[in-house]
């Protein structure tokens, strides 16, 4: 085995780990979320995009019954928001 073929192992390894830790992250944040949103629904603010205000879509509520914004502010979310 050749140091080159060691290296790209060692990285493998490392990329592997902070996929795990991706995954928990991310799988901590859906947890989060779920309570987040059973607290919002709680409230009477259940289909109402938090960050705007503006009604979610009866498709996205389906799709995601914890999605407690709109696709747009979502999507802005996310962006500061990045695991
Ligand atoms: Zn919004």
């Amino acid at each position: 085995m050749s140091r080159g073929f060691r290296n790209s192992d060692e990285t493998q390894a490392l990329e592997e780990k902070a996929t795990s830790e991706q995954i928990n992250a991310i799988l901590e944040r859906d947890r989060e979320q779920a309570s987040h949103a059973a607290d919002v629904r709680a409230h009477g603010h259940y289909g109402v995009c938090e960050d705007c205000g503006k009604p979610i879509g009866a498709e996205r509520l389906e799709a995601l019954p914890t999605a407690t914004r709109c696709v747009r502010c979502q999507a802005e979310w996310e962006q500061t928001n990045r695991v």
